[in-house]
């Protein structure tokens, strides 16, 4: 076999997919039980980039067995929180650290450029952990104000225990973090299983967690494919709990799997969010922000503004502004230091992007840019803008996950509301407008768990982020994760 030359620069990232990659499981890196791997690819230009650990159902029975031990009896559950809080802040320096790798190793793996690993997948780890630090200290009980005489009582708020975490591709690393950062502050133990086409960075991270001194077995990586893996994980009746991101579809699987043992279930899944554009906003802002709404991360984003209300008076100037910048995007190979948007994650995701844009064009949507891949090597989509759309056809009521908008015009604002909320979605929404009580009515008349005013896209790790009606269930970030990873016990004392 031909040597290739190593597609990364950065010296451990080159080391990193020199080798195939093994698992962690109890603090040691192993291959699967079968002895099976799989291929990772380079979306860029479909190249394999590693060989990967493929774990089953017998690697997930380890993992869970070294979380149960590590929760119930090994260093961990001795742990004191001050000590928690210290080393997920060395966590996240040593991510800091090897922020060049990890921002690589995204990019080779996912395709996203490699400005937006380094500015956003990388820093927003780093900062996640960093918040989640802070509150490994602060997790309290509350005393209990009795009318029943002769008892004194309170709450105790206790790690729930095992966790299955399973993330999807569009941002491996940040996915993790989110995931592991709030799990680990309270105390839980975890079996992480990465999206099976991005698993690098997640096992990159996994190195690091044993460098920063985290005890064996309190985070276990096991890789794999979500039928089996993935499925093993959430119906596994030692699990006390799994934490989804992915497709409504795959939700609604872990959700039956995890009735088995009655495990608890937080899910963040799809979206279809409206971004609602008045004509009283600041227009050039509203361009450029719905833009980015929906471009950034080529559209793969479970939050993207990907259904377009604009005020029909600023429709046209809209929608031609909206087309001009989506022509000037330079679609490079993220690597590339030109590139603003990379590819699509696979072949897979290029051919749904594909096949729904044409049912589009072929139920009477019309494309003002784009509606088609760019051809050639890689997993490449032109950005793309639909309008003449109505509300039934499939590119406006489901899930696309690539640079696509529908953009449509409306007359009345005080309709837009209902039209809005017209999806089985409610993850997030836009709203552009100067008028500040529109701003207000329209934040509190939107059914979704995020409202973003005159901005898009914005992320906090103290901002709680997740779904209404088919979006999901629960919130990440913020005190309200917490709530996700613990379980509260009433201690009522009596004889007093
Ligand atoms: P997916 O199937 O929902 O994948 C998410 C995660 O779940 C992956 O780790 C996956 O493993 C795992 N998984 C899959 N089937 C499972 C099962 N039966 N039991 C347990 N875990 C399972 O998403 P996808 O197939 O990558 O993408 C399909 C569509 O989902 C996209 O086109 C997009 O519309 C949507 N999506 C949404 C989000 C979001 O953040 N809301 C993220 C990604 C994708 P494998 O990687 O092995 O499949
Ligand atoms: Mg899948």
């Amino acid at each position: 076999m031909a040597v290739m030359e190593s597609p990364a620069k950065d010296a451990r990232a080159r080391e990193f997919l020199s080798v195939p990659r093994k698992m962690l499981i109890n603090g040691k890196w192993v291959d699967s039980i079968s002895g099976k791997t799989f291929a990772v690819y380079n979306p860029a230009t479909g190249e394999e980039l590693a060989q990967v650990a493929e774990g089953d159902k017998a690697d997930i029975d380890l993992a869970v067995k070294a979380a149960r031990k590590a929760f119930d009896s090994g260093p961990w559950s001795k742990t004191p929180p001050n000590v928690r809080g210290k080393l997920l802040w060395k966590l996240s320096e040593l991510i800091e650290k090897h922020a060049r790798s990890f921002a690589e190793l995204e990019t080779l793996d996912n395709g996203k450029a490699l400005t937006i690993s380094g500015a956003v997948d990388v820093p927003g780890a780093v900062e996640m952990f960093q918040y989640m630090a802070g509150w490994a200290t602060k997790i309290e009980g509350r005393t209990l104000n009795l009318s029943s005489p002769g008892f004194h009582a309170y709450t105790r708020r206790e790690p729930v225990g095992v966790v299955g975490q399973i993330i999807p591709w569009n941002f491996p690393l940040l996915m993790a973090a989110w995931k592991l950062a709030p799990a680990l502050a309270v105390g839980c133990t975890v079996v992480l299983k990465p999206a099976e086409q991005t698993p690098l960075t997640a096992l990159l991270l996994g190195e690091l967690i044993q460098e920063a001194g985290f005890p064996d077995g309190v985070v276990n990586i096991v890789t794999g494919f979500g039928e089996t893996a993935g499925a093993a994980l959430s119906g596994h009746d030692d699990v006390d709990k799994v934490a989804f991101t992915g497709s409504t579809e795959v939700g609604k699987i872990i959700l039956r799997a995890a009735s088995g043992n009655l495990k608890k279930v937080s899910l963040e899944l799809g979206g279809k969010s409206p971004n609602v554009i008045f004509a009283d906003a600041d227009i050039p802002a509203a361009i450029a922000g719905s833009a980015m709404g929906i471009f950034f991360n080529q559209g793969q984003v479970c939050c993207a503004g990907s259904r377009l209300y604009v005020e029909k008076k600023v429709f046209d100037t809209v929608v031609g502004a909206l087309s001009d910048a989506a022509k000037d995007i330079k679609l490079a190979p993220g690597m590339d230091p030109s590139c603003q948007m990379g590819p699509l994650v696979s072949q897979e995701q290029l051919d749904r992007v594909t096949r729904m844009v044409e049912g589009g064009k072929k139920a009477g949507a019309k494309a003002t840019v784009g509606g088609e891949p760019c051809g050639g090597e890689g997993y490449f989509y032109k950005p793309t803008i639909l309008i003449d759309t109505k509300p039934d056809m499939e590119v406006v009521k489901d899930e696309i996950f690539g640079p696509v908008l529908t953009a449509i015009p409306f007359t009345d604002p005080n309709d837009i509301a209902v039209e809005a909320n017209n999806t089985i979605y409610g993850l997030a929404a836009g709203v552009w407008t100067r008028d500040v009580s529109k701003a207000h009515q329209m934040a509190a008349k939107i059914k979704a768990g995020t409202v973003w005013v005159n901005c898009y896209n914005v992320f906090d790790s103290s901002m709680p982020f997740g779904g209404y009606k088919q979006s999901g269930i629960g919130r990440e970030m913020g005190p309200d994760v917490l709530e996700l990873y613990t379980e509260t016990k009433s201690v009522c004392i009596g004889g007093m």
